[in-house]
């Protein structure tokens, strides 16, 4: 799936700053669904000379993938889509406070429009609201609950199918690559 950072008029943030709630920033302690306490509502970064390397490295799905149309701003959606920088997840981050917001129309169609377009590929496409996470296949989503601090997702085929599945193991797993 061409997920090419080329949108060719730069999008801004404008008030948006949805990301610095539902980002996890392990550099400050901060849970994802928790407001940075450097955020200044509707503005910005209060340290955005300083901020950490987390908050240097995210990328912003819709600051970047053109295939994102305008009503995924952050701000409106409540959908903040993130590129892990492997290329092999697409992380849907939800605005706990509106947890179905990624089941609302055109939204849901989308998302599962993603899956489709990442089958046969090494893409996995990821709905997180707070702990939740649901990995979304083109033929089914897998809810795998609350993922614990010692838990990781491994994606794997399922026995005796030839479809992926999403299982919760130990961080120490060594089905994890
Ligand atoms: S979620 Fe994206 S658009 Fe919103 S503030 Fe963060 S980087 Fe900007
Ligand atoms: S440090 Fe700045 S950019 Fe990073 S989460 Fe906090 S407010 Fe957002």
């Amino acid at each position: 799936m061409n997920m090419t950072p080329a949108v060719k008029e730069p999008r801004h943030c404008g008030t948006c700053t949805l990301c610095c709630k539902v980002l996890t920033i392990e550099e400050l302690g901060k849970p994802n669904g928790q407001w940075c306490p450097h955020c200044v509502q509707a503005r910005g970064c209060a340290i955005y000379s300083d901020r950490p390397n987390e908050c240097r490295g995210f990328q912003c799905g819709y600051l970047l993938w053109p295939a994102l149309g305008e009503h995924w701003l952050p701000a409106r959606s409540k959908l903040v889509v993130a590129f892990k920088p492997d290329g092999m997840e697409i992380v849907i981050h939800v605005d706990p406070g509106v947890p179905n917001a990624w089941r609302a129309e055109p939204y849901y169609s989308e998302i599962r429009n993603m899956a489709g377009n990442a089958e046969g590929t090494a893409t996995t496409i990821f709905v997180q609201v707070g702990r939740r996470v649901i990995v979304v296949f083109p033929d089914r989503e897998v809810d795998l609950g609350v993922v614990a601090e010692d838990e990781r997702i491994s994606i794997q085929e399922e026995p005796g199918t030839r479809r992926r599945g999403a299982v919760k193991v130990k961080a120490n797993d060594p089905r994890i690559v």
